[in-house]
């Protein structure tokens, strides 16, 4: 049963994928535990990033709208997904946020996922780009305790960088070990409060609108 409903899922997940690459929409699949500072990172992300590149935001949490007022204040488009207990998104749940939220072609496109570090690493949403959020005032090891999220993430975000001096946090040691769970993970060291760091994460943003678009020309040329 639980292998069917996965096949489900990965079905869904690759109609989506098809139909956000056909349109040059890149879409980043934001995971992370509660407090890690996700939607922090996407206010300050769409601020930042919203006037030269498109952006829109599906918001998974269980409860409220409160996290997608905060993403639509910072001036991008946004539809909430509410998972009520459920505490993962699915690609069935994405599919149909996508239907609502209409993101414009050659667009990022943002999901933050509910906050958990377990079951949102087991469901493909049709997302390009796997990016965890964790910030320096959780524990150091967590790439160690929690593995398989790190090994299916391609971006490892390490937020909150301001509170280092308060907090006992080896920034060298958590890169060390994600990098030796997954190690193509490429790393950004922020702090999305006071902007430190942003530079690097945004360039590397623009750069992936950049491609597909020059991948989708190729494709349609006779
Ligand atoms: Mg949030
Ligand atoms: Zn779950």
């Amino acid at each position: 049963m639980q292998h069917r409903l996965l096949d489900e899922n990965d079905r869904v997940a690759a109609n989506s994928r098809f139909w956000l690459g056909e349109r040059g929409i890149v879409a980043l699949n934001v995971m992370g535990a509660p407090g890690a500072g996700k939607t922090q990172l996407l206010e300050r992300t769409v601020r930042e990033l919203g006037p030269s590149v498109p952006v829109s935001v599906l918001e998974g949490d269980q409860q409220t709208d409160r996290d997608a007022q905060r993403i639509r204040a910072a001036g991008a488009p946004v539809t909430q997904l509410t998972t009520g207990s459920g505490c993962h998104l699915n690609a069935t749940m994405v599919a149909n946020g996508l239907r609502d939220l209409e993101p414009r072609e050659g667009s990022l496109l943002f999901v933050e996922n509910v906050g958990n570090l377990v079951c949102p690493a087991l469901f493909d949403i049709g997302e390009a780009v796997r990016v965890v959020v964790m910030s320096v005032t959780e524990g150091d090891d967590k790439p160690l305790k929690y593995p398989h999220i790190f090994r299916t993430a391609d971006v490892l975000v390490l937020n909150k960088s301001d509170l280092l001096e308060h907090v006992p946090f080896d920034v060298e040691r958590c890169l060390t070990e994600a990098r030796r769970v997954a190690p193509p993970l490429r790393t950004f060291e922020l702090s999305a409060l006071t902007g430190d760091g942003m530079q690097p994460w945004l360039d590397w943003l623009q750069s992936l609108v950049r491609a597909p678009r020059q991948s989708t020309a190729t494709r349609t040329r006779p």
